[in-house]
């Protein structure tokens, strides 16, 4: 690190402070799938008290009030597509220049007209979730027979109509060794964007099996050697991602900023080694910069997320409820709730606390809150955590 630069311990990413840049909103519980790691115990029949048409229409009205650029929201669910009035909404978002993106199911609603319609109405990225390379692992965890098909069929319908499309992997101990053929079957489906989900013991999470932190430090360094295929890869709940994608940075550019010595940085193990070699193997040596955002979001920094019944949360998988957008207004909350104040301003305790890439990274807040109670604690998922070198 240059003398006299300011480390990464003592600057914080002041962009989100005011607002966030993604808004999740779960527009409904239900859903025809029952995934074994779902987040939202999906159920096939809506839950009542889902904000109306005209609730979820002043919530984008508060969003248009923001200074541009505004927000983007995210219509997830349970399945977005099961509520009726998705057209509507996303036509009012475009009417009132609001960006939106959906997150549905893959199910027999994901066709057309309904697609044309959302297309016509401005929404142009659409991201869905593909758990295997292979029919039997997706299916295992989907519970769907004949899931795995329709999903690749999607993404090629989905992409025939001009959405952009991303896909969602959530990562265990089922499918970890199957990442590089994900890689390899997305680079040849036209997939833009891999996003990487690594699980926190919430909804049905709770009762699957977790990598541990050497495997999710492994997974990290393959990912960042899957972002050089031309694709965007990111993870969701491990920010320590871009810790890895900073030191792994350093390696190709020494003086960049770590503290860590090179061999430090070789901390990978046999997993990494397997999957590496994989993707080589199949897609030959490396054909783009490394394509992996290091923006510091996390939950509650850049991210928030409001519940199908208006109840706000820093993320989905954060289940504090920090006020109700039936209530008050949600950038009100987001700007001036103290616990999120706290998340953006990287005052965590711990090692997190300590640790030198406490904004870029700042650990899953979610994990830190299911495993230790404290939402500012460690998150034990992170090497760094659970007994690596100190960062
Ligand atoms: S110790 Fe915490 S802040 Fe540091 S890299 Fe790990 S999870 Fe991120």
């Amino acid at each position: 690190m240059p003398d006299g630069a300011p480390s990464d311990s003592q600057v914080t990413d002041e962009r989100f402070d005011d607002q966030p840049r993604l808004v999740f909103w779960e527009m409904t519980k239900a859903c025809p799938l029952a995934c074994v790691h779902c987040r939202a115990a999906a159920q096939s029949a809506p839950l009542p008290g889902e904000l109306t048409t005209t609730e979820g229409m002043k919530l984008i009205d508060e969003l248009a009030a923001g200074p541009a650029p505004h927000p983007i929201l995210v219509l997830t669910g349970g399945d977005c597509l099961t509520r009726p009035d998705i057209v509507e909404l996303a036509a009012y978002a475009k009417h009132r220049g609001v960006p939106v993106a959906i997150a549905p199911s893959v199910s027999a609603r994901l066709a057309d007209p309904l697609l044309a319609q959302l297309r016509e109405q401005g929404v142009s990225h659409v991201s869905l979730s593909l758990d295997g390379a292979t029919a039997r692992t997706h299916e295992e965890i989907r519970r769907v027979p004949g899931h795995f098909r329709a999903t690749l069929d999607a993404i090629g319908r989905l992409r025939e109509a001009g959405f952009r499309v991303q896909i969602n992997t959530a990562v265990m101990k089922h499918n970890v060794r199957e990442l590089a053929d994900i890689a390899v079957l997305l680079h040849g489906a036209g997939v833009r964007v891999w996003e990487v989900f690594f699980l926190v013991n919430v909804g049905r999470g709770d009762k699957i099996d977790d990598i541990d932190p050497a495997e999710a430090e492994d997974v990290c360094h393959f990912l960042v050697d899957a972002a050089r295929y031309g694709m965007v890869v990111r993870t969701v709940e491990a920010p320590f991602f871009r810790r890895v994608t900073r030191q792994r940075a350093a390696l190709d550019h020494p003086g960049a900023p770590t503290q860590l010595s090179q061999g430090e940085l070789h901390r990978h193990g046999e997993l990494y080694r397997e999957l590496a070699d994989k993707l080589v193997e199949n897609l030959g040596g490396p054909r783009s910069r490394v394509l992996a955002p290091t923006i510091s979001t996390r939950d509650g920094k850049g991210v928030i997320f409001v519940g199908y019944d208006g109840a706000v949360h820093p993320s989905g998988f954060l289940p504090l409820e920090l006020g109700n957008v039936r209530d008050a207004g949600l950038l009100d909350i987001y700007k001036n709730d103290k616990l999120l104040g706290d998340i953006r301003a990287a005052r965590f305790t711990g090692r997190c606390g300590a640790c030198d890439y406490k904004d870029l990274c700042g650990g899953s807040r979610a994990r830190a809150y299911a495993t230790t109670g404290d939402p500012l604690g460690d998150d034990p998922a992170c090497i760094e955590v659970a007994g690596g070198s100190a960062a």
